[in-house]
């Protein structure tokens, strides 16, 4: 079995859901008492949400490559950035190492594809809805049109982000905001919706709504498991 390089922290809300649908994947495909070889780096997200709020990616890079080179030289195999928005720096980290990279945006097009849907809806931090290093990958790659929330919708969806699911607050108001945003999106004709950040899958699930949602840290998840025991 491989050992997957996870950065992690970002935050560390949707870094627990990581390691744990990661050796439960292990589990399920390897049964007995298997569990999944890992180790991470975790960083400190206060520092993050204040650089990517001042625009500094410079900086953000920087981290991203030394955490990145951390689990390389602690024996990583591969690594997976636990996080939608720092997938931003994904090339320079890629390009940094000598392990691949297991893109998230990739999992989430692939499971998108294999449902035959060619236009889909992306939630995420203001970063990743609104700047190109992910929305472009869905579409130059993948071949998706990708449709992104009007404001004040994207504003909503982006602060609920931060000022609330980053810090582990789940609340009901929330959810209902988030469900009428991808129900608008529906009508925009959106055929599915990517939860485009690790930590909207605690506020939103399948079973919430009718349009099919990709959840990118389950999809992510299970990228890394396959290419663990592959
Ligand atoms: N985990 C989030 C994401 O998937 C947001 C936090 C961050 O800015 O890294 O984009």
């Amino acid at each position: 079995m491989k050992t997957i390089g996870l950065l992690g922290g970002m935050t560390w809300h949707s870094t627990l859901e990581y390691y744990r649908l990661i050796n439960q994947g292990v589990q399920t495909k390897l049964g007995g008492s298997h569990s999944a070889r890992c180790v991470l780096v975790s960083v400190e997200f206060d520092e993050f949400e204040r650089l990517q709020a001042a625009g500094d990616w410079k900086r953000l890079t920087e981290l991203m490559i030394e955490a990145a080179r951390s689990v390389e030289k602690a024996g990583a195999d591969f690594v997976v950035i636990c996080a939608n928005t720092m997938h931003k720096t994904a090339d320079d980290v890629a390009a940094s190492v000598r392990i691949p990279l297991i893109h998230i945006a990739d999992a989430a097009a692939e499971a998108v594809k294999a449902q035959g849907l060619k236009t889909v809806g992306l939630l995420g931090t203001r970063y990743t809805m609104e700047q190109e290093f992910y929305r472009k990958r869905l579409e130059k790659k993948h071949d998706l049109r990708v449709l992104v929330p009007a404001e004040p919708d994207l504003t909503t969806i982006h602060t609920v982000i931060y000022e609330e699911l980053a810090r582990g607050v789940i609340r009901e108001e929330s959810r209902r905001a988030y469900l009428d945003i991808i129900r608008r999106l529906a009508r925009s004709g959106a055929q599915g919706v990517i939860l485009g950040c690790t930590e909207i899958p605690l506020l939103i699930r399948q079973d919430d709504c009718e349009l099919p949602l990709f959840d990118t840290t389950a999809l992510h998840a299970a990228a890394a498991v396959r290419a663990a025991i592959s």
